[in-house]
């Protein structure tokens, strides 16, 4: 399997080695398969994966805390579970 985080929402896209190159994001359609694969191959296409991960994580993991800072104080956000 192939791991592909996407760059654009960062959602981690699982998929099939085979399917991988020419993956489309499951959340917001980013071809990430070009993204990741095009021009590169062997050692440089893995580290780049990994780079890009490991980036992305800590982008997403410092939204996702000034996110819950936003929620504190606000309780109108999309996707609220109140009824
Ligand atoms: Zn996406």
């Amino acid at each position: 399997m192939a791991y592909l985080r996407c760059p654009e929402c960062l959602t981690t896209n699982t998929l099939k080695k085979t399917e991988a190159p020419v993956a489309i994001c499951t959340a917001c359609e980013f071809a990430v398969g070009h993204y990741y694969f095009d021009g590169r191959f062997g050692d440089e296409l893995e580290t780049f994966i990994k780079d890009e991960n490991s980036r992305l994580k800590k982008i997403r993991e410092k939204d996702v805390r000034e996110h819950r800072k936003h929620q504190q104080g606000a309780s109108n956000h999309i996707g609220s579970d109140a009824s």
